[in-house]
């Protein structure tokens, strides 16, 4: 139930990022531009706000035949490209460390050049890189702290916190009486958060933690669902040998590390 909780955040939280960061790569992508430009990360780290550090990959998509593409950072050569697909890898630790420009420029057989969009990054060196990373994956580490924390909390205002009580064991069934789970038979104490309807009571069974409609039950069935407990393990009738088995399996493991 808890970890259902937090895969569930956890999944709400990757969407989102998901759709920014595709957002961003689409928005850049759709420049109505002769020689669209964009940038995929290899590996490495990339905040989305334009930091980036690592292995990247530039991608230009002319929108006519080209002969050649020509990469620039800051207006200085990368490199060029003489076919398709013309993508240029590249590493940002081998560029300084700063605000860039990236752009691309296409020439087509006809002597005609393509410009492209400018990408505008912010490299990082590795160590800073790995700084911010480590704030990101604190936020998560936090976020993933407070979402169990919340969902802890939360059952523990509302009183609904399952106390598992042990098979056959009497209870105090407080101020509100007690009542049996109609589906695991099971009797309870009725908490003040349950709703009450005209047909019954609805409660969820701090047992089997499913919600039903009871009544408050009388003393005399309560012991009864008590007793009942009891026989669907027989637990209380093998309780004291459950220490001398204890015991025996000790010695068993204590012999096991005499053997060794
Ligand atoms: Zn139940």
């Amino acid at each position: 139930m808890k970890t259902k909780i937090i895969t569930t955040r956890f999944l709400a939280i990757f969407c989102l990022l998901g759709i920014v960061f595709s957002a961003a790569s689409w928005a850049s992508a759709q420049d109505e531009t002769p020689l669209p430009l964009s940038l995929r990360r290899n590996f490495g780290s990339s905040t989305g706000t334009g930091d980036i550090q690592g292995n990247f990959t530039l991608k230009a998509r002319p929108a006519q035949a080209v002969e050649k593409v020509v990469f620039y950072l800051d207006g200085e050569v990368m490199g060029e490209v003489t076919a398709e697909p013309y993508d240029l890898r590249f590493v940002t630790d081998n560029y300084p460390v700063g605000v860039h420009s990236l752009t691309a420029k296409g020439f087509t057989a006809a002597g005609q050049e393509l410009d492209s969009n400018v990408i505008r990054v912010n490299f990082l060196s590795a160590e800073a890189a790995r700084k911010s990373m480590f704030t990101i994956l604190g936020y998560l580490l936090g976020a993933i702290i407070l979402a169990t924390l919340i969902s802890w909390a939360i059952p523990m205002i509302l009183g609904r916190k399952a106390k598992a009580v042990p098979l056959g064991a009497p209870r105090n069934y407080g101020m509100l009486g007690g009542a049996i789970c109609p589906r695991c038979f099971r009797p309870f104490a009725r908490s003040l958060i349950g709703a009450n309807l005209v047909v019954g009571r609805l409660e969820r069974c701090p047992h089997c933690g499913k919600w039903s409609l009871v009544h408050s039950a009388s003393p005399q069935a309560l012991r009864a669902a008590e007793l009942a407990e009891m026989e669907q393990t027989g637990e209380a009738v093998v309780a004291p040998t459950q220490s001398e088995e204890e015991r025996l399996r000790k010695d068993l493991d204590d012999s096991r590390y005499q053997d060794t």
